[in-house]
């Protein structure tokens, strides 16, 4: 029986009911008929299997304990090189997460009355490809567009990239990890001349300097913080963040400096660093490009200027620079207070440039490290074919193109030589009504993106919307034309890469619930709805497409021509890139760079650099305060659409929304803790709960960003060169709400 789920909404399905193209017969694919989502059998019985966690980037193994082919219980591995015996709340939840009764079990196609029906596979399917076939046909290739994440596998990510573009002809696609990753991704290719994040995990216990900026492990990357806490060597930690985090609360040295004044106390670092003789000539000479140019550049950052800028004492800025010179092991380590800004690239490269002209990096302890977000935002960045072409190669480069269309088995036409448009982009040309058919693939858009009510409008515009999640009820399926059941982690097979470069294994231990199919299977579905694309009948299994990709790598930096498929990994537990055919080292813990080798032409690194740009948005008398985001705590996830379905997890974060605030600004305002005020910004007002509490400066507040109204107020603002939205910084008042 068809089951109205969500409100009616009227929407333009015109198009749909006119399409009478062919389409090709006998794909109806159930799952039990052509049994692609049976539980392997290696995995029943009572035995543990070891899986990769699908939620953050450390990439912790948990032990599935089996009963009768499903999963029932997860402890873990005090052995597997990542998390050594740990996990946190989120991993210890993540199957009771699968549970939840509003999972995406069949699919629901919007009907002509706008009202969200059931429907077979047969007839989503059909609905989809006619859809996008006949805008494509009507519009040109521009008019469609998807938008993937760093929350599916690798080769299933390897498989919408390839579809869109090379199958599909979508010339714009882009991911998530456009919101978390892109700014690093950048700054590591123009300074290293690859997307090469150098350390591994190992580096947390061997440093004896830490330097975290914008970085909260404490809650963020909890395992990541457990190994810094087993380091010996009584390490000075430093955090440079606005707020009073709770790894600022933990460490040695906490620098609140004035948001967004980072990059004015990097380059001052650097010429401090270089007046004090403190750099590495060896090094230089051997291994960096432009010291020269940035020696001369970084005289204009006094520390006079820097102390009137960051709001930091004299004696701090000292004292940090000390620190850089007396540490014989510095890393730096950051996160999103780095990479969502809108200068974030630059600042990135001024953390880069600081760990360049002082040689530490590629040696153990040391590096200039970003922390990335997702399970697998680290394989979107070398196989989802959008800013990059598949397996770390560039658009750009004919050589490039033809060898992925060799490798590949496709035409060379078919491989675009640009990038497509990036998520920011891609929501400007639906706002102008140049995209109208949009693919989304497990991720909550309509939650996450910045100046979220403008996203929101401008999807009301497409002539069709899909939404492919394990969840039917997350913002963004609300707003579908069709949501396609999807299976979520623990339901599927493949491998995710972790912040340290390190493959690892993820692994069906449930059978997803109803209808719902692995990512991969729609793909293949899809593929095989859309006709003629015969070039991926060899994708036939996650493992066939991670052979491929392998292959495809060899003689990139990211070469893992040497994994011979899913049972090395497994024994293995997990390998860092590259392995290429000819390695033979059995070292589980590699970094990179340690030859002083990187991968410009010249086989060094470039110091790039660039005056501090000004505030996209300032405060004013009438927006007085500047709004901070992050993240909450260790049990939330993204938009919440995982974590907020265990009844644990429920319990460790505030169910309100609430916002941070200093105490003189909340006495100024008469708020206590626990009042409902008014936040609003230039674009929008949201009620919460106060906080009074002395972590926040003065004319600051910080809301947790987990919260489906805080993307109301922020401010779209990108970075120049990643596009990367700039979350972090928007000018806000405050009041106490009157509910009258
Ligand atoms: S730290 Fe990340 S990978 Fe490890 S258990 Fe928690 S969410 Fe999973």
């Amino acid at each position: 029986m068809s089951q109205a789920l969500f409100p009616d909404r009227p929407r333009n399905n015109s198009l749909l009911r006119e399409w009478t193209g062919p389409l090709t017969e006998d794909l109806v694919l159930s799952p039990s008929r052509h049994g692609l989502d049976r539980v392997p059998k290696r995995f029943t019985g009572d035995g543990a299997v070891e899986t990769v966690c699908g939620y953050c980037s450390t990439g912790c193994s948990l032990r599935a304990h089996m009963r009768e082919g499903e999963a029932v219980n997860l402890s873990v591995d005090p052995n597997y090189p990542v998390n050594q015996g740990l996990a946190c709340p989120k991993g210890w939840e993540a199957l009771t997460v699968l549970n939840s009764g509003d999972r995406s079990t069949v699919p629901l196609l919007r009907d002509s009355k706008g009202t969200l029906q059931e429907a077979s596979w047969d007839e989503a399917l059909k609905a989809f490809v006619g859809k996008f076939k006949m805008i494509k046909e009507t519009f040109g290739p521009d008019s469609l567009a998807w938008l993937g994440t760093g929350q599916i596998t690798v080769e299933e990510l390897a498989y919408l990239g390839a579809l869109g573009r090379f199958g599909m002809g979508i010339r714009h696609g882009d991911g998530n990890t456009r919101q978390c990753m892109a700014t690093s991704v950048v700054a590591y290719k123009q300074s290293f001349g690859f997307d090469a994040p150098p350390y591994t995990y190992q580096d947390f216990e061997d440093s004896d300097t830490l330097i975290f900026v914008g970085a909260n492990p404490c809650i963020a990357h909890p395992i990541m913080w457990q190994r810094v806490m087993r380091n010996r060597n009584r390490p000075e930690i430093i955090v440079l963040d606005p707020r009073k985090t709770e790894t600022a609360e933990a460490a040695s040295q906490h620098y609140a400096l004035r948001p967004k004044s980072d990059l004015q106390l990097f380059y001052c670092l650097g010429r401090m660093l270089i007046e004090r003789d403190c750099v590495d000539e060896r090094f230089i000479d051997s291994s960096v490009e432009g010291f020269d140019e940035y020696k001369a550049f970084v005289q204009d950052f006094s520390i006079e200027e820097t102390i009137e800028r960051t709001g930091l004492a004299y004696e701090e800025v000292e004292r940090l620079a000390t620190s850089i010179e007396r540490g014989k092991r510095v890393s730096f380590w950051w996160t999103m207070g780095v990479n969502q800004n809108y200068e974030g690239v630059r600042l990135a490269q001024s953390i880069i440039n600081l760990a360049l002209i002082t040689g530490n990096i590629g040696q153990p302890g040391t590096g200039a490290n970003s922390i990335t977000g997702q399970c697998n935002a680290m394989g979107s960045r070398l196989f989802a074919n959008t800013s990059s072409l598949i397996g770390g190669y560039d658009f750009v480069n004919p050589d490039h193109r033809s060898l992925v269309s060799s490798r590949l088995g496709i035409e060379e036409s078919y491989v675009p030589s640009i990038p497509g448009w990036s998520y920011d982009q891609i929501v400007d040309q639906i706002e102008a009504g140049v995209v109208k058919g949009l693919w989304i693939v497990a991720t909550n858009s309509a939650h996450s993106w910045i100046d979220q009510d403008r996203l929101r409008r401008a999807f009301e515009k497409l002539e069709f919307l899909v939404v492919q999640d394990m969840y039917c009820t997350t913002e963004t399926a609300a707003m579908a034309d069709l949501v396609l059941p999807a299976a979520g982690w623990g339901e599927k097979e493949g491998t995710f890469i972790n912040s340290e470069r390190r493959i690892g294994r993820t692994r069906k231990v449930r059978q997803a619930p109803s209808e719902a199919l692995a990512d991969f299977s729609i793909f293949r579905l899809v593929s095989r709805y859309w006709g003629d694309l015969n070039v991926f009948d060899s994708w036939s299994s996650p493992e066939n497409i991670f052979k491929i990709l392998a292959k495809l790598t060899e003689g990139r930096p990211c070469d893992i021509s040497g994994i011979g498929g899913y049972e090395m990994l497994e024994e293995k537990g997990g390998i860092q890139w590259p392995y290429p055919s000819d390695y033979r080292s059995d070292s589980v813990q590699r970094r990179l760079f340690e030859d002083g080798k990187f991968y410009h032409p010249n086989g060094k690194a470039k110091l790039i650099f660039e005056r501090p740009c000004s505030l996209p948005e300032e405060v004013d008398e009438n927006y007085p305060f500047v709004m901070l985001s992050g993240r909450g705590t260790s049990a939330q996830w993204h938009t919440q659409t995982r974590t907020s379905k265990s009844d644990v997890l429920r319990k460790l974060y505030p169910k309100d929304v609430y916002f941070e605030i200093n105490p003189e600004d909340a006495s100024n305002l008469q708020i206590q803790s626990g009042t409902l005020s008014k936040i609003a910004s230039r674009r929008a007002s949201i009620v919460a709960k106060a906080m009074v509490t002395s972590t926040v400066r003065l004319g600051q507040i910080f809301v947790s960003m987990h919260y489906q109204v805080t993307n109301k107020l922020t401010h779209a603002s990108f970075d120049l060169y990643s596009k990367q939205p700039s979350y972090k910084y928007c000018a806000v008042s405050i009041r106490k709400y009157d509910e009258n």
